[in-house]
């Protein structure tokens, strides 16, 4: 049928119309249908093949300028420089191919990881799907803060609203309706009972049945492509690039003096020109931004590893800077996993037990006579019933009995809860009492309701009750709760409820919160409609629920501590909890509690100058995220910031790091974010942090490596063009060290074990870049070092009266030995290099076969013709091995000089 009219058909007749039914499509229909419509998802925009990418490469100046030498030696009869050339050629493009390859694969992975779900009833069972599995007929389940998977009528809409900008450019949310609206063509934001494809939830929910998908949704006839991974290029590659043009600038300037000395000297132009290009290959860093791309790939791929999934590259190296993490507390910090522990209950104090979902638990009170007999009076056994009940009737958590999963996976694995841990904890301990959810819910059907959110703190649920009436039953933070009632539930049945009873159960509120347990308030109003509701009710009673620390957050805390990054907690908890909790990880040593009301009286100077004192946000609503976000931006710090719910998009987007919620987030603010955490897990943030320290560490040792040669062999060949010595090395000489000596292990480096002082050292000042003091103090030094000794070595081989091409010999030796040299001293820019020198195993591969290419081409006399060189002695050979290894005390004197005057300035160097 036409896409335009499904809203004016009725919710049966669409049904109809698509062969569904309320309960869903079978898995089998859906199958079928899969196979017929193809999978919901939008035709992929133009795919990089490998052959463009093949083809890209040679899109390179560099290369076409190889080439072009490549040409010139085999016209000047060069055979030797002709194939060296080529092959030098050939590596490059191959080099640069499999790494732009590899890293279009890590992000094509990725983004088949970071692909939205989608609630659907499949063989009448809730499941979540791969929203591309998505089928014409599917019934699916619409919550606040999802994205629309696909175009679908609305069969029933429970306060649903939906922001529709993306099709529309409204930005106000649509409150959308579940009837038939008239058979005339709508345009799509008056089609308010359908929602579609790729517009986002912000409040209620629905459920819907599916009428087109993929391509031929609304979205699908206007858009490209979906909001999906974004890979904008990062600022270490942005600077990396500028690097290399300032670099070919440079080195073009320095190879023209020399050319033009050689040519004033008489020599050929043609040879001098091709000596020049050598020059050129060997000085600038042709693989600077292929090395950067794999660096980051790779780093996408360990922090996949780690739980966490990059949505923008930029983040990957943006993560070592991060100096501050304010984090969620509950699922983040802690496990989620709710029991109810302590109940108040018709003013009397009850104990629960039990652990996980299992419904088996016994209620005492205090002084430990057990509740469920009748012990303490049936009033209090009422009211305890009447308090469980409504906290079950007033939650959407289902309770699932071991072996009841519907795919067979989770069958045997105990009790599961499906839906939110803390409503999941009432519904437990209701069930420890044998009220179960099944029975109430068909005696007291729900008509309506007001969703939780975190700025309200408040649910509210409208039933029909047995006799006819209605009831309203409410749970939310219990100052909200206790605002909004007016009597309470006693032993003795209803009674008012003035201020002094109220400040009572607020202080049991607090007590219980102070032994870090979340606590809930809960009431009901008979015969009340869901407007009436918001006051007037009766008091039932506070539940206290227990959500242990993750003891593997503990320790990240700690890592934080010696890493000079801030951990922070924001959490919509009652401050009491959050600082017992706070308490138990090692987060609050020092600094403060505040909650959301402190910090509205805190304009944004005051903010400013207090927020590094402040560890613990309470009862804060998002937008107060954004503003501590600010806060500490302004103090100039770099800011990583977790976030689940719709209204945390704002801050998540704001925050130098959004971090969001793989398993309990909503998409919207999984969009929001640069990383989601595949287990929720505050660890997997530090974890990416150490990750992306390493990625950054990893480029910065290759950059001073290959750099470092290249400013050694630049300064070898001015040198002899201006002391008037012959050229220290042929062109083909130059081309092999360029090929054989500096590329792999520069490579190695990129692939560095990480630094055991990863996460003992303070964040990198962003401001700071790449060329921090010892980078380039150990660059020069290396590369001025391996200048003098080369440059001697030549000067006294030919006053010693060798030949020069033993005194090309002697030089190409030593130059070869000072890099390999160099790379193990370049591991670390602080550490010396006696510390575990040989753990990458790459570079110690690279080496050693470097080193047998060095011996075949220096004693296995076909080869050695071929580069020019001539058979040394012994001794000669020695005495090389002996001057090149120099570098290492050199380097290592310097890195020494560096930790010196670092750590006489660390004292008063304390981060921004
Ligand atoms: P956080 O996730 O930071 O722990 P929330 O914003 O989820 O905080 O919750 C804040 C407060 O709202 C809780 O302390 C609790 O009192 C109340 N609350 C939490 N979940 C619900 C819910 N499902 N229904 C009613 N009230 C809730
Ligand atoms: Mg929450």
């Amino acid at each position: 049928m036409d896409a335009q009219l499904w809203h004016s058909l009725t919710a049966d007749q669409t049904l109809e119309r698509l062969e569904s039914s309320r309960t869903g499509l079978t898995s089998a229909e859906a199958q079928r249908r899969l196979a017929q419509y193809g999978p919901n998802e939008l035709k992929a925009a133009e795919r990089v093949s490998a052959l463009a990418l093949l083809i890209g490469q040679f899109k390179n100046a560099l290369i076409l300028i190889l080439i072009g030498a490549t040409v010139l030696s085999a016209f000047l009869g060069h055979a030797v420089e002709a194939v060296t050339i080529l092959i030098i050629v050939l590596f490059a493009v191959v080099l640069g191919f499999v790494q732009e390859f590899r890293a279009e694969k890590a992000i094509e992975a990725l983004q088949r990881m970071a692909a939205p779900n989608a609630n659907v009833l499949r063989d009448g069972e809730e499941t979540r799907l791969p929203a591309r599995d998505l089928v014409p007929g599917d019934v699916v389940l619409i919550a606040a803060g999802d994205r629309c998977p696909a175009d679908a009528r609305i069969l029933q809409a429970m306060n649903l609203q939906v922001e529709e900008a993306v099709l529309t450019g409204e930005s106000m949310p649509i409150e959308k309706i579940d009837t038939a609206l008239g058979a005339v063509e709508l345009p799509v934001g008056d089609r308010r009972n359908m929602v579609f494809a790729g517009t986002a939830a912000t409040y209620g929910r629905a459920r819907a049945i599916v009428t087109s998908t993929g391509m031929s949704t609304e979205f699908g006839r206007i858009a490209g492509m979906l909001a999906s991974i974004e890979t904008g290029r990062t600022s270490l590659q942005d600077a990396l690039d500028r690097l290399g043009v300032i670099l070919a600038r440079a080195a073009g300037v320095v190879i023209l003096v020399i050319v033009g000395i050689g040519l004033f000297r008489g020599q050929p132009l043609l040879e001098m020109l091709l000596f020049g290009i050598a020059l050129a290959v060997a000085v600038v860093p042709e693989a600077l931004p292929a090395v950067v791309t794999i660096s980051l790939a790779l780093g996408v791929q360990r922090m996949v590893k780690r739980h966490a999934l990059v949505r923008r590259l930029p983040a990957v190296e943006g993560l070592g800077s991060v100096s501050v993490i304010c984090s969620d507390k509950t699922g983040t910090l802690t496990r989620d996993q709710m029991t109810v522990r302590r109940i108040l209950v018709a003013g009397t104090r009850v104990k629960v037990t039990g652990a996980g979902y299992e419904p088996t638990g016994e209620f005492s009170t205090d002084d430990g006579a057990p509740l469920t007999n009748g012990a303490s009076g049936a009033g209090t056994r009422d009211a305890l019933g009447a308090l469980l009940t409504a906290a079950t009737l007033a939650s959407d958590a289902q309770l699932r009995p071991p072996g009841s999963g519907a795919h067979g996976e989770e069958e045997g694995r105990g009790w599961r809860l499906q839906g939110d841990p803390t409503e999941g904890a009432m519904v437990v301990a209701a069930a420890k009492l044998g009220i179960e959810r099944a029975a109430i819910d068909t005696s007291y059907p729900r008509v309506g309701e007001t969703p939780f959110t975190s700025e309200t703190r408040r649910m509210t649920t409208l039933h029909q009750a047995p006799d006819g009436g209605s009831v309203a039953f409410a749970k939310g933070a219990p100052e909200v709760i206790l605002a909004a009632c007016t009597s309470q539930l006693t032993a003795a049945g209803v009674a008012p409820l003035d201020d002094a009873a109220r400040r009572a159960v607020l202080d049991e509120a607090l007590a219980m919160a102070r032994q870090a347990l979340r606590v809930l308030g809960v009431a009901r109003k008979q015969n009340a409609t869901l407007a009436g509701a918001e006051g007037g009710l009766t008091f039932l009673g506070l539940i206290g629920m227990f959500d242990p620390p993750r003891p593997e957050a503990a320790e990240a805390i700690r890592t934080c501590e010696r890493a000079g990054i801030l951990p922070l907690m924001i959490t919509g908890d009652h401050p009491a909890t959050a600082e017992a909790v706070a308490r138990e990880l090692g987060l609050l040593d020092s600094g403060r509690v505040i909650t959301g009301a402190d910090l509205d009286a805190l304009d944004e100077p005051a903010l400013e100058r207090d927020v590094e004192s402040i560890k613990v946000y309470a009862r804060v609503s998002p937008a107060h995220k954004l503003r501590v976000v600010s806060a500490w931006q302004r103090r100039g710090h770099y800011v990583a910031m977790t976030g689940d719910g719709v209204n945390d998009a704002p801050a998540l987007k704001k925050a130098d790091i959004g971090v969001a919620m793989g398993l309990t987030g909503t998409d919207v603010s999984r969009e929001a974010a640069a990383m989601t955490l595949t287990d929720d897990n505050f660890a997997s943030i530090v974890a990416a942090i150490e990750e992306g320290r390493r990625v950054f560490g990893n480029v910065k040792k290759y950059l001073m490596y290959l750099l470092s040669c290249n400013i050694g062999e630049i300064g070898l060949m001015a040198a002899a063009s201006f002391m008037g010595l012959p050229l220290p090395l042929t062109t083909v000489q130059i081309l092999y060290v360029n090929l054989a000596t500096d590329g792999l292990p520069a490579l190695a480096l990129a692939v560095d074990p990480p630094d055991p002082d990863l996460m003992t050292q303070p964040p990198r000042d962003r401001r700071a870049g790449l060329f921090s003091r010892p980078v380039v103090t150990l660059m020069v030094l290396g590369g001025l070092w391996a200048t003098v000794v080369n440059i001697g070595l030549f000067f006294w081989a030919l006053s010693t009266g060798r030949p020069e091409a033993e005194a090309r010999t002697v030089v190409f030796t030593s130059i070869v030995l000072i890099e390999f040299f160099k790379a193990y001293s370049f591991r670390s820019d602080r550490l010396s290099v006696l510390h575990r020198p040989f753990a990458n195993k790459w570079l110690n591969l690279a080496i050693v076969w470097e080193l047998l290419l060095l011996a075949a081409i220096l004693f296995y006399q076909p080869l050695s013709r071929i580069f020019g060189l001539v058979p040394m002695d012994n001794e000669d050979l020695m005495m090389i091995a002996l001057v090149a290894f120099t570098i290492l005390p050199v380097l290592e004197t310097g890195k020494w000089f560096l930790r010196r005057s670092e750590s006489r300035r660390r004292p008063s160097a304390s981060p921004a």
